[in-house]
């Protein structure tokens, strides 16, 4: 009796066996589950070493049993290779695919076939039930397969995962355990081998009845198991992107909840916003004194909220693909002379030095763009600029026209981005300090729009940082939309 042999009525101590069966070489199992290579796969390395020197040194003459003996040997092995050839086929198409179903076939056929038996079957625990259902079976999961769900208490697959080990049964009819699953047709024996997914068995691989009723060898096992192995695997990777796949439909579905509850609100805001903002000018124009101080507040405050809610509307769009740029020729370099004096009183507020150079210096360094969307990009960069430099800091913008690019900077001796940070900041509501704790305003969106404003005009942006010294964000926009890509 081989050592995986458990009868129902031997369970406390089964009866062992020491060796293998019927002189059959043992299979080295690592060998069986190491990766195979390219290498191995044109030439097995099976070391027939001790063998051929036997053969070598065999003299003419020699008594026939001893070559008949050698026969069987490499007999043995070379049946051993074709095993190994065709376990490795299997691993081959197990790696060409991640679905699951095809998977689950190749290795109940390969089992099959390679144990020299009528039937195979996975079975998995189903988390809900912690029952064993079919996954796969030869002749596929038939309806009434489907039904069926086996206890782990009792029965042959339940026994093989609680003890992680193979079971081999060669008279089911006799055993308690057995449930009848095979509905199908006479079942005989059973060898079944736990599918291990790190410490963990997640369901059972048993193949069904030796085609010659020779019973199972060391060898089934052996190969049972490494298919198994292959199973688990499979079935793992396969969930894995599963869940994966499910967790983008669910931020999938988020976003759009999201991207809806944004339109709807900033549509909503919008309208009430521009009364306030039509009546505080209104009021501002025709009052005097304390009351004309206050409404100042009052406009200031409706021109944020809408600077906000411009945002939003933005973000939205660029989301949505729904934005195209709307192309003018205009000048960058009095767009930028612009926006510095947009910004001339803040500057000055802070005592921050603001400088610009312009390369070449005597051309209005013309461009085929969106002037509004061009506008956004610089003005929401000298913003962050001017909110993260400390007073008395320095804030420099460079232009510079090369091979027909516009190469823009916008450097600051602010308090700089660490290294992991320098990607996300583009991301929508990405903020480098914890919302609850954090200095500075803002709701995390300047850069992410920053971002698609330049990829829509088919412009790159990046960032260098100094943590303490500063940041340089970097800006490449073509001069025309003809302009090979950058
Ligand atoms: P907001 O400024 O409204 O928070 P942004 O999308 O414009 O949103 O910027 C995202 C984050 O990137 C900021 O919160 C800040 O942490 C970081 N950041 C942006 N610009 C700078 C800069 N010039 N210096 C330092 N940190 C910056």
């Amino acid at each position: 009796m081989l050592k995986y042999l458990d009868n129902a009525d031997d369970e406390q101590e089964p009866e062992q066996e020491e060796g293998s069966a019927a002189g059959l070489p043992e299979i080295d199992n690592e060998a069986l589950l190491s990766p195979v290579t390219e290498a191995d796969n044109d030439e097995f390395a099976v070391d027939l070493g001790d063998d051929v020197d036997e053969l070598a040194g065999l003299e003419i003459g020699a008594e026939d049993d001893h070559v008949a003996m050698l026969k069987q040997k490499i007999g043995g092995m070379e049946q051993r290779i074709s095993y190994l050839e065709r376990i490795v086929k299997v691993s081959q198409m197990l790696n060409s695919t991640l679905s699951l179903e095809p998977l689950l076939q190749i290795i109940v056929q390969a089992a099959t076939e390679l144990t020299g038996t009528e039937a195979c079957s996975i079975m998995l625990i189903d988390k809900n039930t912690g029952e064993l259902r079919f996954a796969e079976a030869t002749g596929g999961v038939t309806n009434d397969l489907m039904k069926i769900s086996v206890p782990l208490d009792d029965s042959i697959g339940g026994f093989v995962i609680r003890r992680k080990r193979p079971l081999l049964i060669r008279d089911v009819q006799d055993d308690p355990r057995w449930h009848g699953e095979t509905m199908d047709f006479e079942t005989r024996s059973i060898l079944g081998v736990p599918l291990n997914v790190r410490d963990s068995v997640i369901g059972v691989l048993e193949v069904i009845n030796k085609s010659d009723d020779s019973g199972f060898s060391e060898d089934d096992v052996q190969i049972a198991t490494t298919l198994g192995a292959q199973a688990a695997i499979a079935i793992e990777n396969a969930r894995l992107l599963d869940e994966l796949q499910q967790a983008y439909r669910d931020l999938a579905e988020v976003d759009q909840i999201k991207n809806d509850f944004v339109s709807v609100a900033s549509h909503e805001l919008r309208t009430p916003l521009a009364v306030i903002l039509g009546y505080a000018t209104f009021l501002k124009d025709n009052v005097q004194g304390e009351a004309g101080e206050q409404l100042e507040i009052v406009l200031n405050s409706a021109v944020k909220l809408r600077s906000l809610i411009d945002d939003m509307v933005n973000l939205r769009h660029i989301q949505t693909n729904e934005i195209q740029p709307e192309r003018t020729m205009f000048s960058l370099k009095q767009l930028i002379t612009d926006i510095t004096k947009e910004f001339s009183e803040i500057i000055a507020s802070k005592q921050l030095l603001l400088s610009s150079r312009f390369m070449p210096d005597d051309s209005p360094l013309n461009i085929d763009a969106d002037r509004q969307k061009i506008y956004l990009v610089i003005a929401n960069l000298v913003n962050n600029a001017i909110k993260f430099t400390r007073e008395g800091g320095r804030i420099h913008i460079n232009v510079e026209l090369k091979d027909h690019k516009y190469w823009i900077n916008v450097i600051d001796t602010g308090i700089g981005i660490p290294p992991v940070e320098r990607e996300r900041i583009f991301d929508q509501f990405y903020q480098v300090e914890p919302p609850l704790t954090r200095k500075y305003q803002g709701m995390g969106l300047g850069l992410s729009i920053t971002k698609g404003m330049v990829e829509i005009h088919r412009g790159r942006i990046w960032v260098e940082s100094v943590v303490g010294k500063g940041s340089n964000f970097a800006v490449v926009l073509p001069t025309a939309p003809d302009v090979q890509d950058l």
